[in-house]
């Protein structure tokens, strides 16, 4: 049995990462109309990772019988100028699921649900991942982008990301 506090955090987090999904498409949506394939292959990737991770907690949430609402995904909001900010505003917003997850896995400690700290195992590990590529592709953008061939090399290895489905199933 999910508490009561587990279960509407995690059914929070199933809109979270659909929302999480729908801003990264909105920075792929963004490098398209800068003519830069490869950025805008990388977060559409990245939308594809975000919406496996809302279809995890929505999983997870309905084999331990708890029925999932589907709230109002809202509109990504980013101003977006310049090519960087995609990618400090991709970092800032790991960081904050970095923090909503670490709360849930504190609410399942409280709860001593001990299955759902199993299950967010994974999410813990994902979230440094995800910190890690977002910093690497700001380090990458500071030592190369400004330079118009560095930019193009750059944008030729972002091409290179194809989707994998998550390790992770229940
Ligand atoms: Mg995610």
């Amino acid at each position: 049995m999910l508490t009561e506090t587990v279960s509407q955090l995690l059914n929070d987090q199933v809109n979270k990462e659909f929302y999480s999904a729908y801003l990264y498409l909105c920075f792929s949506n963004y490098y398209v109309e800068q003519g830069l394939s490869g950025f805008a292959n990388w977060y559409k990737v990245q939308a594809q990772e975000e919406r496996d991770h809302a279809m995890l907690m929505l999983q997870y949430l309905q084999n331990n019988d708890v029925p999932v609402v589907l709230e109002a995904i809202a509109k990504p909001e980013a101003a977006l100028k310049t090519n960087m900010d995609p990618l400090q505003a991709g970092l800032a917003h790991e960081q904050y699921v970095t923090s909503l997850i670490h709360a849930l896995y504190e609410a399942a400690y409280e709860a001593r649900d001990f299955r759902t700290m199993q299950f967010l195992d994974w999410f813990v590990k994902e979230q440094g991942e995800e910190e890690t590529n977002a910093a690497d592709l700001i380090k990458k953008m500071e030592l190369f982008g400004s330079d118009p061939k560095g930019l193009y090399m750059l944008d030729q290895e972002l091409a290179a990301r194809t989707y994998t489905a998550p390790s992770l199933t229940l």
